[in-house]
């Protein structure tokens, strides 16, 4: 019998280019992967200054220009050869990665499916050198005056491989991403300026201030940093440091939940999943946390070679990685939750941000896309201040022992999030696992927390924001049963205002009355009050009605369109609600209580914040060791 070897079926070391362009497969999917890349190589290469320029997305061009160290004539050419890396010598370098690169894959990936251009030259020589790369082959190689650094121009992405081509986008689509991508990188490295122009528009900066707060409000926004609770605690093995939302902002999906290890981003389950932990009842279900947050590990308890993007990584310490950011957030939260912000202007920003991105505005579009829906925002104001004042008082007492009761939560190689846990709570975590039975009232504290005893423990509630949860599920309702709650007064009265407010209270109308107000036009910018809520005398009606107002004037101007569409509903059982420092006798406590206890989520105000503290008893007990 002949052997016959069938052409098709030999084994054959692939060519270089081939091999580049399977490699890109993995590596570079859209034109934010290239950004990506890119900018890594920057970041590697020591640069200060980033600028980014993208035409159509980045589906004309691609151009990333550093100020970093430059490469030689030789390491140019070398660079684009698969392998090529100056990051690691061995295999046993690959344990201990402490640069955004090292594959050695990114250039000749990315110049195997484009047009690609490098300009660089290396701080040692006395010119530069210019390459012009087409899929993957120099074309040209000249020497050129240049400044120190490096530019890498990509064009005509996917010119070669139609079937990514088309897989792409729209350029708004596509520069999207890498805006996204841009805006991780401004906040991981606060100290590294960035660029990003579009279409020659410069679309966003970042200050290069150091400060990494500063960085987050260029990105993310004003609003939304102002909701923000800083992050920063340490153990021996991982330190996490950055922001998460308190708890009255909240998101329906993980989009802006950002981590950071080591300077690179990644998906973690296990960052997430210690993230929701510390969260635990504080958020309505289905709601998620906004959390930016950089996990400094030591390298050689990292694996970041998992994944061909580098977007993912191992752990080999995933329990201490997990406690670290349960413990880091819920202390962050504490801080925050502990801010007592209870007066007439609670719920009103006075906080000091200071902008340092001016473009912060501009930007604030192009990362937020969540921000367009008014509906998927749960927003309140927060003082800011107030919650750094406390987050450092907290720091300065030295984070007390969270206990035991973290560990073991996050199994190791699980992956899941584990269901319910089996140990306590640590000590601020509203009570979802206290049940609500048997409630006693004792007393009230500092005339503002009604402290109360339950089966499972102890109960602190905040009398005002309980009353305002109360408030604010009547009104709902009342919107089934219209007309039940309007008061006719018996004198109308006339309120004018000013062509702002009335623009305002002529859209919300309808909200007004559903909280109990009704107005009717009258001329111009003046309005009849023909009725107001029952719980109100007469002569209180004006003037919380113009509180309303007012408020709503601001968190328009402040929000354009994002004013929740149930923020009237918000605002008048805030301003109805019993405040911090009134006096109650035990049946008013009685009553709120009970109140209380029949509205759907006693446990959150509709602002977010928390409205009950539990102390278990089991929690109890063993703080004075009888367990
Ligand atoms: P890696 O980053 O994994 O090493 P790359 O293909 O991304 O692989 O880059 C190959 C090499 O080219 C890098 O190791 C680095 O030495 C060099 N290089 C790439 N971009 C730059 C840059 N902007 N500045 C200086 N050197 C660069
Ligand atoms: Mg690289």
């Amino acid at each position: 019998m002949q052997s016959e070897v069938n052409e098709n079926t030999r084994i054959v070391v692939l060519d270089e280019h081939t091999a580049n362009r399977i490699a890109a497969g993995e590596v570079v999917e859209r034109p934010a992967s290239v950004v990506k890349e890119l900018v890594e190589n920057s970041l590697d290469a020591g640069a200060t200054q980033v600028t980014i320029s993208i035409e159509q997305g980045g589906k004309e061009l691609i151009k990333v220009t550093d100020n970093g160290i430059g490469m030689t004539r030789e390491d140019a050419i070398l660079s684009l050869q698969r392998h090529a890396t100056s990051k690691i010598r061995c295999a046993a370098d690959l344990e201990a990665i402490r640069t955004l690169g090292f594959r050695g894959e990114a250039l000749p990936s990315i110049a195997s499916v484009s047009l690609l251009e490098m300009i660089t030259k290396h701080e040692s020589q006395p010119a530069g050198v210019r390459l012009e790369v087409e899929a993957g082959t120099i074309v040209n190689l000249e020497s050129v005056g240049a400044p120190q650094g490096t530019t890498i121009a990509v064009r005509k992405l996917f010119f070669n491989t139609p079937a990514r081509l088309k897989f792409l986008k729209s350029a708004q689509t596509e520069f999207g991403h890498i805006a996204e991508c841009i805006g991780w990188f401004a906040m991981a490295w606060p100290a590294v300026g960035f660029r990003l122009l579009h279409g020659g528009r410069e679309v966003f900066y970042s200050p290069a201030t150091g400060q990494r707060i500063n960085a987050v409000v260029a990105v993310m926004g004003k609003d939304i940093a102002k909701q923000l609770v800083e992050v920063s605690y340490e153990t021996s093995g991982v330190k996490v440091e950055g922001f998460v939302s308190n708890p009255s902002l909240t998101r329906i999906n993980r989009r802006d939940q950002i981590f950071f290890v080591n300077g690179r981003p990644i998906r973690s389950k296990i960052i997430a999943h210690a993230l929701d932990y510390a969260y635990r009842g504080l958020l309505p279900s289905g709601r998620n946390p906004v959390a930016i947050l950089f996990l400094e590990i030591p390298p050689e308890l990292v694996d970041v070679n998992v994944h061909p993007a580098k977007s993912e990584v191992k752990f080999s310490n995933e329990q201490e990685v997990h406690t670290a950011v349960h413990r880091a957030v819920n202390a962050a939260l504490m801080s925050g939750a502990a801010a007592p912000t209870i007066s007439e202007n609670a719920g009103r920003f006075t906080g000091s941000v200071s902008v340092s991105g001016k473009k912060a505005d501009d930007t604030e579009k192009l990362f937020t896309p969540w921000l367009k829906d008014a509906d998927q925002q749960h927003t309140q104001e927060t003082d800011l201040s107030a919650f750094q004042e406390a987050l450092r008082r907290r720091r300065e007492e030295a984070l007390s022992s969270i206990s035991a009761a973290d560990e073991g939560i996050w199994q190791k190689g699980a992956g899941v999030p584990v269901e319910e846990s089996p140990v306590p709570e640590a000590d601020f975590v509203v009570p979802r696992t206290v049940a609500l039975t048997g409630i006693r009232v004792i007393g009230q504290a500092r005339n503002t927390y009604i402290v109360a005893e339950c089966d499972d423990g102890l109960l602190v509630i905040d009398q005002h924001v309980a009353h305002e949860r109360v408030l604010y599920d009547r009104l709902l309702k009342s919107d089934t049963e219209r007309g039940a709650v309007v008061q006719r007064l018996v004198t109308p009265m006339t309120i004018s205002l000013s062509a702002r407010e009335s623009a305002i209270v002529r859209q919300r109308l309808d909200q007004l009355r559903q909280a109990g107000f009704e107005l009717e036009e009258f001329g111009r910018d003046t309005f009849i009050v023909r009725g107001a809520p029952p719980q109100l005398k007469p002569s209180e009606a004006e003037m919380i009605l113009r509180d309303i107002i007012t408020e709503l004037v601001e968190l328009s101007v402040e929000r354009h369109l994002l004013v929740r569409p149930d923020q009237v509903l918000i605002t008048t059982a805030c301003k109805m609600a019993i405040k911090a420092g009134e006096k109650l006798d035990e049946r008013e406590m009685k009553r709120l209580v009970e109140d209380l206890l029949k509205c759907e989520n006693p446990f959150v105000c509709p602002h977010g914040r928390p409205i009950i503290v539990s102390l278990s008893n089991w929690e109890l007990d063993r703080k004075f060791k009888r367990t």
